[in-house]
């Protein structure tokens, strides 16, 4: 503590320390998260251009018995760091499977769910094999499930990700690929995937309302059409971003306007009672 520059420096890698010690103990916690049963899924509805309630997205949340809440924005990053991603995948999977099943046993199916899948897990070897296993087990139709897959996704080979692509579509899959326009990919790449839809990203549906905004979402989502692929919209927050897409016949519509993640119980309850929003 004797000089400016060396101070500043140190304050500098202390930083750097503490979040390496931050993520160490979250790689720590999460590794025991599943089997002291601290994860649990959540779902956001996804509605279509007449408003109706025509699938969900399951997202994972992780409560901490000390730290309380943990956001996957924190703990997402570290499992695919770690490769503990893969474990906690599986383990989103099953419970995806186990709810579609329990709902439907209590006569209030749920809509078909889409699931984030890592690239890691994604690209791992029996991939296609342990989901159509783990979907029999349970008597649950693969046109139930659809997989959001991010443009990180598709940087590895790509005969082998067409394949695998193709192999879940023949299954009834359906494939999205998720925060669209954050990524590398380009439409004309895109379109040698046997894809059924892009989610656009969050940030550009923010930008609706600027010159520039409006622009490059009517760009992404007319070549996306002319491309015969589906458009939802995600991170919809006001009725302006939502009139802007609707007159773009963008086709479906994600975001807090709409509905935030709930229990599988309150989603299926507002899809009986679609007037009690
Ligand atoms: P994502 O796949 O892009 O999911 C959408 C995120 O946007 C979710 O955040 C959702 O709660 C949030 N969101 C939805 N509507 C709005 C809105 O109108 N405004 C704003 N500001 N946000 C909105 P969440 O649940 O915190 O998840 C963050 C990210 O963590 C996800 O982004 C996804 O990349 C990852 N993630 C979450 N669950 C899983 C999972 O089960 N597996 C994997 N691999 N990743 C997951
Ligand atoms: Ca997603
Ligand atoms: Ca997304
Ligand atoms: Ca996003």
């Amino acid at each position: 503590a004797k000089d400016g520059g060396r101070n500043g420096c140190a304050l500098y890698s202390d930083e750097l320390e503490d979040k390496a010690t931050e993520n160490l103990w979250l790689q720590n916690e999460l590794r025991h998260a599943i089997e002291r049963e601290q994860l649990s899924l959540v779902f956001q509805p996804i509605f279509n251009h007449d408003g109706e309630l025509v699938c969900c997205e399951a997202l994972c949340r992780w409560h901490h018995p000390e730290r309380g809440p943990i956001s996957p924005a924190q703990f997402i990053p570290v499992a695919e760091d770690s490769g503990l991603i893969i474990g906690i995948g599986q383990w989103v999977l099953l419970e995806v499977c186990r709810t579609l099943k329990a709902m439907s046993e209590k006569g209030t199916p749920m809509p078909a769910v889409a699931v984030n899948i890592s690239a890691r897990h994604f690209n791992q070897i029996d991939f296609v094999e342990r989901l159509l296993a783990l979907l029999k087990a349970h008597q649950v139709s693969p046109a139930q499930i659809e997989l959001e897959l991010t443009e990180y996704a598709l940087l590895s080979n790509l005969n082998a990700i067409s394949e695998r692509m193709q192999r879940l579509r023949s299954a009834g899959f359906s494939i999205a690929i998720d925060d669209f326009g954050t990524g590398y990919s380009s439409l004309s790449y895109l379109q040698s995937l046997p894809l059924s839809r892009l989610k656009l990203d969050a940030a550009f549906v923010g930008r609706i309302g600027t010159e520039a905004g409006n622009a490059i979402v009517r760009a992404i989502v007319d070549m996306a059409h002319s491309l015969m692929l589906k458009v939802v919209a995600e991170g919809v927050e006001t009725e302006a971003q939502q009139a802007y897409l609707s007159s773009l016949e963008c086709d479906f519509f994600q975001g807090y306007l709409l509905g935030k993640p709930m229990p599988a119980s309150e989603l299926v309850a507002r899809r009986i009672a679609p007037s009690a929003q």
